[in-house]
């Protein structure tokens, strides 16, 4: 048996935790570690060990329900583009850098731009952008004091032990965020604007995270008491090149959120969809909506690496490489460009292609390569990180009415790519137990407007009247959903 190896990195978070792919000229794919990767010295999370299953299901081109290779998906993709209007096009940064500027010279050609599904930028002065832009990990080792608003375990799992090292080092560690973390010396439960009772100064570090359903108040609270301490704030991103689809961008300003494309679907003001590598039914809460969303699109043109829902529902599908075997860069979440061994062209051959049965020039590899080293001087120039913006007047994170019961997302690399996970069950308090009357070992039944279901729970010490979920569940219809729990 014949073997290849790539040696990459996870497309699980913005970690970017680096791997070798093994690939059996039957292409059968396994996993092995990658000692000398700086951001994970070869540790990976459950995930990261899952890769084989997230690329066991391969991409299929297929154009009007046909199944057909590139050349014919580029041209039905091309004739449904000539003469359309109110076109968007999402990249979240599931990709590499110069499959995303390929992109967006394809958006050029189209006259539109690139959204990456992240609203939160859209909120903010432009002045404050690059303080969303990641650090050196290193930094949150040597930090003095750190304020968490992730639950680093669930969410960005190989950031545990940068805590680990830092807690070593002597860092104050305080979990603000809805989950207790035994690694913490203190869960608090706070708010962003609570955070001025922390006493932080310059060397504290508040970590983060923005993803498509991040309430900018939430952000623009942290950067008013970033302004206000002098602390610094790490901002992770859920995507393995979230951070290089963000620099990338030639403004931040009209960056449209996945759920404003939706509601853009929904009145009719955008009529054709292009998505690279990204998939709505799985970014937005409610899967089934999405889908009933999507199919009110006349143009629904998808460019993929992999078998995602969406691609069940497309008009074209134009099928790429997998992501390991791609050739190209990644930015991750600490600022650091990262390379594919892979050779792959396929993905941005296909989108030069698409350019030019469009009437634009092609492109090639080289040509967006060179793109990507003259963005990113500029964006290197202006990580300035001293506060240079003024304080914000913003609104505040609503707070959960009393007595009232909510089944909330806790986003995870699993739900962000609806990938089986073991963890079946809901995470709720020991009052919430009591109340109910359940039975150890038992289940709690969830009431939504969508319906009801049985889950497994584990007792946490969750907020009051908060049921937390890992994976995404059909009774959910946002982040978070208000439900009535009961005993069964
Ligand atoms: S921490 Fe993130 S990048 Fe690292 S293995 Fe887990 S999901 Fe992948």
């Amino acid at each position: 048996m014949k073997e290849s190896i790539y040696t990459t990195v996870c497309p699980g978070c913005s970690i970017g935790c680096g791997l070798y792919i093994r690939e059996s000229d039957k292409g059968a794919v396994s996993v092995d570690f990658l000692k000398s990767s700086p951001v994970n010295l070869g540790k990976l999370c459950r995930f990261g060990m899952r890769l084989p299953h997230y690329y066991s299901r391969l991409v299929s081109g297929k154009a009007e329900g046909q199944d057909c290779g590139t050349e014919d998906a580029v041209r039905a993709a091309a004739s449904r583009l000539k003469g359309a209007g109110k076109i968007a096009m999402l990249s979240v940064g599931n990709t590499t850098c110069e499959e995303h500027i390929a992109f967006m010279k394809l958006a050029e050609t189209l006259g539109t731009v690139v959204h990456t599904g992240i609203p939160v930028y859209a909120q903010l002065p432009p002045e404050c952008h690059p303080h969303l832009e990641g650090m050196p990990f290193i930094d949150i080792e040597n930090a003095e004091k750190i304020v968490l608003f992730i639950d680093p375990y669930v969410q960005y799992p190989l950031l545990v032990r940068r805590l680990l090292a830092a807690k070593r080092n002597g860092a104050y560690i305080i979990s603000a965020g809805r989950t207790e973390l035994h690694l913490a010396h203190e869960n608090r439960k706070l708010s962003p604007e609570q955070c001025a009772e922390l006493d932080l100064d310059s060397g504290s570090l508040i970590i983060t995270d923005v993803h498509p359903h991040t309430d900018p108040c939430h952000i623009q609270q942290l950067l008013n008491i970033a302004l206000d301490t002098g602390a610094r704030l790490q901002v992770m991103k859920p995507f393995v090149n979230s951070e290089g689809a963000d620099r990338l961008a030639k403004s931040r300003a009209g960056m449209m959120g996945i759920s404003q494309i939706m509601s853009g679907i929904e009145r009719g003001d955008i009529r054709t969809l292009v998505l690279l590598d990204s998939d709505p039914v799985e970014l937005m809460p409610d899967t089934s909506r999405a889908v009933e969303v999507l199919k009110k699109l006349e143009d629904l043109i998808v460019i993929s690496s992999r078998d995602s829902p969406v691609n069940a529902i497309a008009d074209v599908v134009i099928a790429t490489e997998p992501l390991y075997r791609k050739k190209g860069t990644f930015i991750n979440a600490e600022g650091k460009l990262q390379e594919n061994s892979g050779q792959g062209i396929d993905g941005i051959d296909a989108i030069s292609m698409l350019s030019r049965e469009l009437g634009a020039d092609g492109f090639d590899h080289r040509q967006v390569h060179g793109y990507l080293h003259e963005r990113m001087i500029e964006t290197l120039a202006s990580e300035n990180r001293k506060p240079e913006y003024c304080r914000m007047e913003c609104g505040t994170v609503p707070a959960q009415q009393n007595g009232a019961c909510t089944l909330e997302y806790m986003y995870n690399p699993f739900m962000w790519f609806s990938q089986p996970d073991d963890n079946g069950f809901v995470l709720l308090d020991r009052g919430m137990v009591k109340s109910l009357r359940l039975k150890k070992g038992g289940t709690v039944r969830l009431d939504s407007e969508k319906g009801s279901m049985d889950m497994r729970y584990k007792v946490e010490k969750v907020p009051e009247g908060t049921i937390l979920t890992g994976r995404k569940l059909p009774i959910a219809t946002a982040t978070v959903t208000k439900i009535k729990a009961e005993g069964c």
